[in-house]
């Protein structure tokens, strides 16, 4: 039977994957216009607007878009 010849160190076990979790994270920002949290540098979902800009109407049937 394969055996381990030596014991992991502490550091070693610490630099698997799970530790590395939390570095991935996505930050979010709050919108400008309705103060909803959204992706950073992205058009807010639930109002439409960027930059104080309307870019998306919201609100509206999307039937057009397929
Ligand atoms: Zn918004």
């Amino acid at each position: 039977m394969p055996n381990p010849k030596r014991r992991h160190s502490n550091s070693r076990t610490g630099k698997r994957r799970n530790s590395n979790k939390k570095i991935g994270k996505s930050s979010l920002s709050v919108c400008s216009n309705c103060g909803a949290s959204k992706l950073p540098h992205t058009v807010c979902n639930s109002c439409g607007y960027y930059k104080g800009v309307p870019v998306l109407e919201v609100g509206k049937k999307k039937k057009d878009e397929k």
